[in-house]
Order: C-alpha cells, then sequence, then structure tokens
C-alpha cells in the first residue's frame, strides 16, 4: 500500500497532539509533533540568548543543531506524548514551559526559520505513514496529504485544557494569564505574513469543543479506513 499522510492543522490547545498521537497509534503509523521543533528553536534561542527575532543567528545556530523525535520508551513514559532531542539532551519537558510557548510562536514568524523546519518535517514524513500536526501542514508542509484536518474548539475550552495541562506540571498560573496568552499566540499564528494558520478549502474541520478525545480520534480512525478499504 502507498504511504498515506495525515495533515492536521489548527489553533492552541485544540487537542491536536493528543489526538494526533492517539491516532497515530491505532493506525500504526508515525506521530510527528512540528511545533516541538519551533519551541527547541526557542529553548536554542534562550540558551544562546540570541533575540527571538534575530533570524540569521538562529538560522546559524539550527543548522549547527541535531534534532530528533521518538516515541517514548520504557524509562521515558512520564506523559509525555513524544520524547524530543536536541542535540541528544531529552528536552521533552524544557520546551513545554510559557516562556517557550511565546519564544515559538515568536520564532515562527521568521521565514528563513520556517525554511529550514519545513525542509526537515517533509524529510521525516517521507516514504512514511504519518499523522503530522501543526500549522501549516494541510497547505505546506504535506499539501499533498491523503487527508487533512482542521481541528478546533471554542477559546474557552481551549484555554481551560492549557490551564490544567500547566497546572498539572506545577506552573503557578491564573486561568486569565493562559486565556490571554492563548488568544495573543493564535492571534500571531493566524496573521504573521509566512505561513500563517489557515483553513484550507480541502480540509475536514473538526470542532472538539463537545467531544471527548476518543470520539474524535474514532471519527478519524473510521474516515482512514474507510479511505483505505480496510
Ligand atoms: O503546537 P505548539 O503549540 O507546540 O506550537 C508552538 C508554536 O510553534 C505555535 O504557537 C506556532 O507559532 C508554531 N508552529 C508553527 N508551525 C507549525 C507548528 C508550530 O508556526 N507547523
Amino acid at each position: 500500500m502507498s504511504t498515506f499522510h495525515i495533515a492536521i492543522d489548527g489553533p492552541v490547545s485544540a487537542g491536536k497532539g493528543t489526538i494526533s498521537k492517539l491516532t497515530a497509534e491505532r493506525l500504526g503509523f508515525v506521530y510527528i509533533d512540528t511545533g516541538a521543533m519551533y519551541r527547541m528553536t526557542a529553548l536554542i534561542a534562550k540558551r544562546h540568548q540570541i533575540d527571538f527575532a534575530a533570524e540569521e543567528e538562529l538560522v546559524a545556530a539550527l543548522r549547527k543543531t541535531h534534532m530528533d523525535m521518538h516515541t517514548p520508551n520504557e524509562d521515558e513514559k512520564d506523559g509525555r506524548l513524544v520524547t524530543v532531542t536536541l542535540d541528544g539532551e531529552d528536552v521533552s519537558w524544557k520546551i513545554r514551559t510559557e516562556d517557550i510557548s511565546i519564544g515559538s510562536s515568536k520564532v515562527a514568524s521568521l521565514p528563513q526559520v520556517r525554511a529550514v523546519l519545513v525542509e526537515k518535517q517533509q524529510q521525516i514524513a517521507e516514504g512514511k505513514n504519518v499523522v503530522m500536526e501543526g500549522r501549516d501542514i494541510t497547505y505546506r508542509v504535506l499539501p499533498n496529504a491523503e487527508l487533512k484536518i482542521y481541528l478546533t474548539a471554542s477559546d474557552v475550552v481551549r484555554a481551560k485544557r492549557r490551564h490544567l495541562q500547566l497546572l498539572a506540571k506545577g506552573e503557578d498560573i491564573s486561568f486569565e494569564e493562559v486565556y490571554k496568552e492563548l488568544l495573543e499566540r493564535d492571534e500571531r499564528d493566524m496573521n504573521r505574513l509566512t505561513d500563517p494558520l489557515k483553513i484550507v478549502d480541502d480540509a475536514w474541520q473538526l470542532d472538539t469543543t463537545d467531544l471527548a478525545i476518543e470520539q474524535v480520534v474514532e471519527l478519524i480512525v473510521g474516515r482512514v479506513r474507510a479511505m483505505r478499504k480496510e
């Protein structure tokens, strides 16, 4: 059977990560979190004291670092969806803080940073069955994906989910702060000049506001199986 690519885009905390991961597990596909790469770029910037807007310095630093991702092994199963490494160092949790979230959406507005990361993402997907999620997957990274999905949920529900995730990790942050940061990040993602988050014509729009994660996964898996005539 030829390769099957599932491309999922959507705003902050629409459930893309969990839903993509579970869908990939059910179908035996590889899950790829492209947001992790923008997050690693922000982490590199922070560690090397590079400004989030310093495009050339960031690209130079990116070219010197090796980013990798794999399914968590037995020792790494601590609630993470994916293990993310930067030059071999496990940074899976270090990239999930609020300041890295904000930094990642800033570095994501730089065209040359995007070009480097998009190329890496396309290489990873080549010849594999994947569920890849992000903001520009349906039209830039995998424009020929067999299935394109735009996953969303109401702003309040997304902010509640994000707040719970952050509290569970021990971050001391109010709902109001999370809500404000989420709207600001969406606004940056939707209005940047290079490859903003958008809904493409051939995307299946799935609103997860009133759906449980399992229901959404079931819908996607059902559709893929029907498409592949399994
Ligand atoms: O998906 P996640 O919230 O981890 O992504 C972090 C940030 O990376 C997003 O706010 C967005 O600015 C950026 N991003 C992007 N394109 C992608 C994936 C993520 O611009 N394909």
